[in-house]
């Protein structure tokens, strides 16, 4: 049984699920959260889902599904090395993107703007929607009736206007609370991934150099240690080991940095995490800066690069055209969604703008593409 500080999350003392359900066997309930999400289909088309690169662009590259394993085993490592939940870390880091469009931030800010006079559209709201109820898995209930704070771990941001609809779960954005430790951690533990693998799939495909790369604090730190240590190492290996020492420069400050200050503050449950003022998990002032700084580095040389702004132009079109087809005719969406957009809300427009908008936001990229050509290609079989 893994040792937990006073302060982390305890399994006996969740909050519960929606539905009420018997305790697990063999398990402990974050451990059935983690379990219910790995068997989830959301979570199988991580895989054909991208957040910078479209799918078909490499097999090296990191898909959602890599990302979210990255993220996991960041999150896991710090878990257990302060007493954290580590099943509950793992079971959050794992849900996080569950609810991405495909195409990444393009084609969640396509969806949004389509999406403006219903509602809009929020790939933490939808992951939350994912677990909640697109799920259909079980006999007694829709979703995959995940507890309380793996849910309050999967909505990392939302609107007050969206928290008030939400009720119990959306509380906290009403109130300004944190959600628990092992919340902070998880996303945290995503920002640390993505920069980082960001990095390596920028150079991997030429879109930026390690000389542009050297311009940052980060990097320029752990590059100039192995030319120090290893003079001769070049190419994809330097670049490798300079990643790794990167990863783990955070990580070993995150740990530091959120130790020194959890016995400063002085709490002692996981309602005094949720109370405190500001979340207790952070980096030192100085790794914060230089994490700020590498993230501004890839949105100005790797997210903005024109080729990437090409693809995520082109990933808006298709989701744009693909959501106002449907709009005008909901026949021609699957059968399945016809009896869905009545059984939710007696079809009304935002009813189907919202079942149109599921439907896109549950395809992969190479789906997508797919289904895009299937509409509008008048050669494509349908
Ligand atoms: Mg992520």
């Amino acid at each position: 049984m893994q040792k937990l500080a006073p302060y982390s999350a305890h399994s006996e003392h969740s909050k519960g699920r929606q539905y009420a359900e018997g305790s697990p066997s063999y398990r402990s309930e974050f451990q059935r959260d983690r379990d219910r999400i790995i068997h989830s289909a959301a979570f199988r088309r991580l895989e054909y889902k991208t957040q910078v690169f479209v799918n078909h662009e490499g097999d090296l590259f990191r898909t959602r599904l890599t990302h979210s394993i990255e993220v996991a085993q960041i999150a896991r490592s710090i878990a257990r090395e302060l007493d954290f939940n580590e099943d509950l870390t793992e079971a959050i880091s794992l849900a996080h993107d569950l609810g991405h469009t495909p195409f990444g931030h393009s084609g969640q800010d396509a969806l949004n703007a389509c999406m403006k006079d219903y509602g809009g559209f929020e790939h933490n709201l939808q992951s939350l929607r994912v677990v909640d109820q697109l799920e259909q898995k079980y006999a007694e209930f829709p979703g995959i009736n995940l507890t309380y704070e793996t849910r309050e771990g999967i909505l990392k941001h939302c609107s007050k206007k969206n928290a008030i609809e939400l009720g119990e779960i959306g509380q906290r954005f009403i109130e300004g609370r944190q959600p628990g430790l092992e919340a902070q951690l998880a996303n945290l533990a995503d920002s640390i991934a993505y920069n980082n693998h960001d990095v390596d799939d920028g150079l991997r495909c030429s879109l930026i150099t390690v000389e542009q790369l050297r311009e940052t604090r980060l990097f320029a730190m752990q590059c100039e240690t192995v030319s120090k240590l290893y003079p001769q190492l070049e190419g994809r290996r330097m670049i490798n080991e300079t990643v790794r020492r990167m990863i783990n420069h955070l990580v070993v400050d995150l740990i530091e940095n959120s130790r020194a200050r959890l016995l400063d503050s002085g709490v002692r449950d996981i309602e005094q995490v949720r109370d405190y003022a500001e979340p207790l998990l952070m980096h030192s002032d100085d790794v914060a800066r230089d994490s700020l700084e590498l993230k501004q580095f890839l949105r100005r040389n790797l997210y903005e690069h024109y080729r990437v702004l090409r693809m995520s132009k082109k990933a808006a079109r298709v989701i744009r055209e693909m959501f106002q087809a449907f709009m005008d005719d909901y026949r021609i969406l699957p059968t399945q969604y016809h009896a869905l957009s009545s059984e939710m809300a007696g079809d009304s427009e935002s009813a189907l703008a919202r079942v149109i908008a599921d439907y896109i936001a549950g395809m992969t990229d190479r789906f997508a593409i797919t289904e895009y050509r299937r509409l509008f290609e008048p050669g494509e079989l349908t």
